[in-house]
C-alpha cells in the first residue's frame, strides 16, 4: 500500500526522524491558513499525488509569502500533474501539503528496501540525492552504497556510521546523520514497511539532517497489524480496476497482454496463464475468482475484465468443484447482457452440472466459443485473435 507524502512524514515524525513542520489542505483557503501556522515565511507548496518527480513536473513550488502561496496553491490543486512515474495521462492533484522552506546546504538519498535475493533489508545512500536515483542506479551504481542488515542483529550502529561516512560527512553532522538513519530504519521496521525513500535526505546550513520527501509503502500482508493504517488509504489514487477487485475480493492482477482470463483458484490461474502464452497469447490479467466463486464474483470479475480497454480476447476457465457450473455460466450470460462485451469470449467450464453450463450458454443467443479441455480453449482463444 501506497501512501501520500504527509502522511509518511507524519510517522517518521513519531519515530523521531526529523521532517519539516508542514500541514495537508485540501483547498486553497486551507493551505494558506496551514501557511500561517508554520516557522517560516518561506513554504513550499507541494502536490500530494503517489508519484515521485513531482517538481520536475511542476508540483513543487516555493512561496515567500501568503499571497504567493495562495497563487502557487491555486496552480498546483486540480492540476494534472504529469512526471515520470505517472505516465502520460498524469494525475489529478487534489491534496497539497504546505511545509515550511527549508535552508538546504546538500541534497542527499537515503532509502530503505527489502532485498528478495539475501532476504535481508538493505540500506541504502548516495550523494546523488535529489535527482532520478533510477539513473544513478543505472548510470553510476557505485555512488549507491549500501548494507544488508542481518535481521537476527538488526541495523547497527557501526553500519550506520560506515554509510554517513561514506556521504562525506563529519562531525556533528555525521552524527546526526547516524541518527537519522537509525531512527529511519526503527520507523521501516515497527510500521512494517516494504519501502522508505528519502529523496532528498538534506543536510541544512546548520548543519542538521532533514528529510525533505518521504515515500513510503507498506507490506499489505502486514497491514491487518496496522488496523489504524487503514485510514491512510487514498482510493483516488490507486488504479480503478484493481480497486474495484479488491471491493469484491477477487484476486486481480493487471499484466499487459490482450487475453483477459477468469480463472477459479491461484494454481488453475498461473496454469491458464501459461498456457495461454504457449498457445502464442499474451494474459492481459491475473484474476481469481476464487474457489467459492459465485454469480456475483463472476459478473464483477468480468466486468473489470472488460474495462481493460487492450483486452482482445476472453478465456473463463472455471473448474466446478464447490461453485456448480450452471450458476458460473448464468453468472456470464448476466454479467454480458449489463457490459455487452466487444470481443470474442472463450469458455470453459469443467467439473459439477457442465453439461447444464453449455446449454445455458448455447441458448444464451450470445456468440460464445464453448471449448472442451485447456489447451483447445486457449488455442481457440488465440484462433479468435488472429495470432
Ligand atoms: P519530487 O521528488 O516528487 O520531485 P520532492 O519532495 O523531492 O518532490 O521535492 C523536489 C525538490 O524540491 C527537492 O529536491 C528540494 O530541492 C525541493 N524541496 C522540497 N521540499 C522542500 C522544502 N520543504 N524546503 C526547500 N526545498 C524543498
Ligand atoms: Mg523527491
Amino acid at each position: 500500500m501506497k501512501i501520500h507524502e504527509y502522511q509518511g512524514k507524519e510517522i517518521l515524525k513519531k519515530y523521531g526522524v526529523p521532517v519539516p513542520v508542514g500541514y495537508a489542505a485540501y483547498s486553497v483557503d486551507e493551505a494558506v491558513e496551514a501557511a500561517k501556522k508554520l516557522p517560516t515565511t518561506l513554504a513550499v507548496v507541494k502536490a500530494q499525488i503517489h508519484a515521485g518527480g513531482r517538481g520536475k513536473g511542476g508540483g513543487v513550488k516555493l512561496a515567500k509569502n501568503l499571497d504567493e502561496v495562495r497563487a502557487r496553491a491555486s496552480e498546483i490543486l486540480g492540476m494534472t500533474l504529469i512526471t515520470h512515474q505517472t505516465g502520460p495521462e498524469g494525475r489529478l492533484v487534489q491534496r497539497l501539503l504546505v511545509e515550511q522552506g527549508v535552508d538546504i546546504e546538500k541534497e542527499f538519498y537515503a532509502g530503505i528496501v527489502l532485498d528478495r535475493d539475501t532476504g535481508k533489508n538493505v540500506v541504502m545512500v548516495s550523494t546523488e540525492g535529489g535527482m532520478e536515483i533510477e539513473k544513478v542506479a543505472e548510470e553510476s551504481p557505485e555512488k549507491i552504497v549500501k548494507v544488508f542488515i542481518d535481521p537476527a542483529l538488526g541495523f547497527r550502529d557501526y553500519e550506520a556510521r560506515q554509510l554517513a561516512f561514506a556521504l562525506g560527512l563529519s562531525g556533528g553532522a555525521l552524527k546526526e546523520c547516524v541518527a537519522f538513519l537509525k531512527a529511519l530504519y526503527l520507523a521501516y521496521e515497527e510500521t512494517d514497511a516494504s519501502l522508505f525513500e528519502i529523496n532528498p535526505l538534506v543536510l541544512t546550513k546548520d548543519q542538521k539532517m532533514i528529510a525533505l520527501d518521504a515515500k513510503v509503502n507498506f507490506d499489505d500482508n502486514a497491514m491487518f497489524r496496522h488496523p489504524d493504517f487503514a485510514a491512510l488509504r487514498d482510493i483516488a489514487e490507486e488504479d480503478p480496476l484493481e480497486v474495484e477487485a479488491s471491493k469484491s475480493n477477487l484476486n486481480y492482477i493487471k499484466l499487459d497482454g490482450n487475453v483477459g482470463c477468469m480463472v477459479n483458484g491461484a494454481g488453475l490461474a498461473m496454469a491458464t496463464m501459461d498456457i495461454i502464452k504457449l498457445a502464442g497469447g499474451e494474459p492481459a490479467n491475473f484474476l481469481d475468482v476464487g474457489g467459492g466463486a459465485n454469480k456475483d464474483t463472476v459478473a464483477a470479475g468480468f466486468r473489470i475484465i472488460l474495462s481493460d480497454p487492450h483486452v482482445k480476447a476472453i478465456l473463463i476457465n472455471i473448474f466446478g468443484g464447490i461453485v456448480r457450473c450452471d450458476r458460473v455460466a448464468t453468472g456470464v450470460v448476466e454479467a454480458s447482457k449489463l457490459v455487452k462485451p466487444h470481443v470474442p469470449i472463450v469458455v470453459r467450464l469443467e467439473g459439477t452440472n457442465a453439461e447444464e453450463a453449455g446449454v445455458i450458454l448455447r441458448d444464451s443467443g450470445m456468440n460464445f466459443l464453448v471449448a472442451k479441455g485447456l489447451k483447445a480453449a486457449a488455442e481457440k482463444v488465440t484462433e479468435a485473435l488472429g495470432v
